[in-house]
Parts: C-alpha cells; structure tokens; sequence
C-alpha cells in the first residue's frame, strides 16, 4: 500500500462522493443530465477545497459514453483514458507555470480543431490568476466566440485577481471551505473502505488540522497512515506522526502563564522545539487555545473542537485569568509569529513573547487597575485633608522648632513647615510609585521628542539636542548629549545634577513609576539608536542567563 496507491485510490469519482460542495455539484449535474453544458467556468475557492477534482469529473462526465444520472460511469474507453490522464480531448494547464502569451496561444490555437476523440475538448487551467495581461487577452478572445464542444474551466484560489472581462464570460462557483464534521465522515468512510481502524478522536484530530480543506485532511491521513503502518490509529499516534502538540502541553503553558512561571514555561517551549515542533505552528496553536479559553470564559458552554474532558480542564483555567488579559496575550503572540515568520532567530522571538506574557499580567488587569487609582484617590483625599487641617490648626502640625505663643513667630514658622509637610506628603507618594520596568523606560524614551516640547521655553532647546535612552541598570535613564561645539551650552546644562534631578521627578511624576536620569556626553560620530539596540540585547541575554539560574 503505496502512498500514491492510496491517493490515486480516494480520488472522487462520482459526483456525490464530493464533500461539502452540495450547490456546486448539483447544478453542474443538473446540466450534464439536460445537456446544458456551458462553455466557460470559474471555478473559485481556498485550496484543496474541490475545484480541479470537480473539474475532472466534469470533464470525465461531458465525455464518457454511458454516463449515469449526470456522472461518469468509470468504465467506458473515454472514462479510462482521462483517469489514466492519457485522454488527448482533456488538457490541464497550470497557469502559475505557463503564463506567458505564448502558453496560452497554443492553446487558442489547438481550439480550432474538434476532438478526434469524444464529444468535448475540455481545457483545465488551474491558478488562472497567475496569467500576464497579454495572455488573457488571448484567452479573451477565444472566450468571446468558443467553438461549441470547447469547455474552458478555470480554477484560482485568488478571484479578486481576476479581469471583469473573463470573470463576466464565465458561469462562476465559489468552493467553501469544508466544515469540521464533513471532513472527518469523509476519512471515517475512506478508512473503513480500507479496513483500517481507528479512534473518532484521531480521526477528528486529523479533519480538524486539514483546516477547511479535504485535500489537506488526506494527505494528513496518509502520513498518519504510513507512519503506523498496520496499526489502530489513535490520537496519540497521529500525533505523533504530525508532529503536532498536544493541547496537553498548551494547558501547562497557560498554567505557567497564569502562575507567572517563567523558568516552566520556557522548558515547555524547549521540549516542543526538542520534539521537532515548528515554531510558528506552535505559536499559532497556542493563540487558538488562549482564543478558546477566552470564548469558554465568556460562555462555558460554547462549543470547541476539543474532548469532553479537555474542555472541562480548560474551563477551568478561565478562573483568575482576565478577559483583558487573554486579549492582550494573543495580540502578544500574534506580533510574535508576525516576527517568528520573517527571521531567523525564531526561538528568541518566541522567548521574548513568553517572558512579556509572564511580566505584564499586572498592567492588563482591569480590576487591578481599578483599586490602584482608588487607592490613589484615597490618598489623594487624605492628603487635602491633611492640608485642610495644617492651614486650621498650625500649631498642632508644627514639628519644629516648637511652637511659640506670638503670633507673628507662629506664622513665620507655619509657612516653611508646610512647605516641608507638603515636601513630605509628595516624596510619601512618590515612594508610592514602582520602581519604572525596562518597558516603561523605552516606552519614555520614545516620549523624549514630546516631553522636550513641554519643558522649560528658555532652554527647549539644550532639551532637542539632547536624547534620552533607558539604561542598563534598573530605573536609569540615561539622557545622551554629543559631543560637540553646538551642545556646549547644552552640556554644561545637563552636567548640573540640580538640573537632572528636576527632570527625573518631573519624569517620575509623569510616567508614574520611578526613574533616574543620567547624563553622559557621548563622541559625535556614536549613534543614539544604535546605543538603544545594544542595550536591548544585553537586556536579553541577561534575562537569559536570570532564568537559567
Ligand atoms: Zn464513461
């Protein structure tokens, strides 16, 4: 049992045993039966949705001898000839190899003489898209005015490519995408045929990864098939075979997510990547999954293509986790197979994403959020309150020197102490701010050009010559001036640590988390992005070498 023995043996050869195309078969039997045969088609749809096996038939069914309600009856010399693709009144073209003018001419040509063999000249070009503007001119024309047993059916996967003068000259059909469940009765129905067992959950594990299209569920099947080779075929097997992931691996993932562990979920990822897993599969997997999840949290009785059991597990995980968050992680991880899929250090791509995903569950946690600004707002009250007071009663607040009975000496000592208790309250909530994270020093840096417009008018100018870049150490900023004649005045500007320190609150104030701006001059040929670029990559490797510890 050869794998070209089994294509070749499940290729349709009836108009019925085409699945999930119902309204496109129906018609074009109908015509076959009332002898309405028409002279040009376009046959559109995703692939290994039908199109060229429908075509086939079609063309088997105009030509063949005894045909039997609108099919072929595989069995006449004609039906023989084209199955064995000898047949000289059945041309296949695939377009996305010969679409030059000159491909198609020949064609145009050989339409003038009727077939020595059958009724019809039946001519299959595939890919139609892929024709230059010339060769379509060409088609055109022999479109316009075809002979009468000429039958042209074209076949593309990309319709909008198509000119409006061959789309209105065709009769067109739209191939769907085939569902789930027709898919997998089709393979259950191909296996019994062939005596080979296997589990329903294999079976739809196999429907399932075809996507839409049956060509791909059997040529999965196959692989299935000849990598166990005599054996029932379960779940198990087949994944194995497909060298596809278990959603048992994307449960422990999300779990490692959801417990913020980053050393666990990279080993899970190692082992994929171990076991022969391709990265962007794995990436797109897992964002099915999270999209799952999400879809079981709004509704846990909304239908997924998973067991029983495995949906029960999954509910479960939607405890804890939220909304935002889920959202927010396949919006990460689908910039990530964006990048994973154009370069070449995939994994680190992947790796990057992954620590994102265990870091940033604070910031997208709406709730979180929430009780972070009503506690600020508390504190906010408490603090006008505390003002409130001081201005009331003076005395009671004054700390030192102590408090005198004149009421000049009282109001020459209650405004600096206010000054200070107010110092006092602001540094209080400043402490309150978290220390800034890496992200929230990129995210300043790349504020830096708007923050200079809003900075004192006299010197917004030492401010645009200056940039700012987040630094190696944790909170730091480093603000970078080059070093030359023009930015005197603005170097000797940042030198004052008065200067930097007025900056790294007013930064602090604004981001709202804590940062420390440095100075440094740097030589005028250094490029600032290029400093940037480097610390981004020490900043990987050092998580690297964190998580390995
Ligand atoms: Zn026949």
């Amino acid at each position: 049992m050869s794998y070209m023995a089994l294509y070749r043996k499940w290729r349709p050869d009836a108009f019925e045993e085409i699945k999930g195309q119902e309204h496109i078969v129906t018609t074009i039997r109908n015509q076959i039966v009332h002898d309405r045969v028409g002279h040009a088609y376009l046959f559109c749809g995703t692939r290994g949705t039908g199109k060229t096996t429908t075509a086939k038939l079609m063309a088997k069914a105009v030509n063949c001898e005894h045909p039997i309600n609108g099919s072929p009856c595989n069995e006449c010399a004609s039906c023989k000839a084209i199955a064995a693709g000898a047949a000289m009144n059945v041309i296949e073209v695939d377009a996305a190899s010969n679409n030059g003018v000159d491909n198609i001419r020949q064609i145009t040509d050989s339409v003038n003489y009727s077939p020595s063999t059958g009724k019809y000249l039946v001519y299959i070009i595939d890919e139609v898209h892929m024709l230059r503007d010339a060769a379509y001119n060409a088609l055109l024309k022999t479109l316009e005015e075809p002979p009468s047993y000429v039958i042209f059916i074209l076949a593309t996967t990309e319709s909008h490519k198509i000119p409006a003068t061959i789309l209105s000259r065709c009769q067109r059909y739209d191939f769907h995408r085939i569902p789930l469940e027709i898919i997998a009765d089709r393979l259950q129905e191909l296996l019994d045929r062939e005596g080979i067992a296997a589990t329903r959950e294999a079976v739809e594990y196999v429907a399932r990864a075809a996507d839409g299209s049956m060509r791909d569920g059997l040529s999965i099947l196959e692989q299935c098939i000849s990598y166990h080779l005599g054996e029932e075929l379960t779940l198990d097997k087949v994944l194995a075979a497909i060298g596809a992931v278990d959603v048992e691996v994307y449960i422990q993932l999300f779990e490692c997510l959801k417990e913020k562990d980053l050393v666990g979920a990279l080993k899970i990822i190692d082992e994929a990547i171990w076991q022969g897993k391709d990265l962007l599969q794995l990436v797109n997997e897992f964002t099915a999954f999270i999209r799952n999840i999400l879809v079981l949290s709004i509704d846990p009785d909304m239908t997924i293509d998973v067991t029983a059991e495995t949906k029960q597990r999954m509910v479960a995980l939607t405890s804890d986790m939220t909304q935002d968050w889920m959202m927010h992680a396949i919006y990460v991880l689908q910039e990530a197979a964006a990048k994973i899929a154009y370069t070449t250090s995939k994994r680190v791509m992947l790796e990057i994403a992954i620590i994102k995903l265990c870091k940033t569950e604070m910031r997208y946690d709406i709730e979180g959020i929430q009780a972070r600004i009503e506690s600020l707002e508390q504190q906010l009250a408490e603090t006008k309150e505390l003002l409130k007071e001081q201005q009331a009663h003076p005395v009671v607040m004054a700390v030192a020197p102590p408090a005198t009975e004149g009421a000049g000496t009282v109001q020459q000592a209650v405004a600096p102490q206010t000054g200070d208790s107010s110092e006092h309250i602001k540094q209080n909530l400043r402490d309150k701010y978290p220390q800034a994270e890496y992200e929230d020093l990129l995210l300043i840096a790349k504020a830096w050009k708007t923050i200079g417009k809003r900075g004192p008018r006299l010197v917004q100018h030492y401010y645009r010559q200056a940039s700012l870049v987040a630094g190696r150490e944790s909170g730091a900023l480093e603000l970078v001036v080059a070093d030359t004649p023009d930015n005197d005045l603005a170097i000797s500007y940042f030198a004052n640590q008065d200067k930097l320190d007025e900056l790294s609150e007013q930064l602090t104030n604004m981001a709202q988390c804590k940062v420390r701006v440095t100075f440094r001059k740097i030589d005028g040929r250094e490029e600032v992005h290029e400093l940037q670029k480097d610390w981004d990559l020490s900043r990987i490797v050092f998580d690297d070498i964190e998580m390995h510890e």
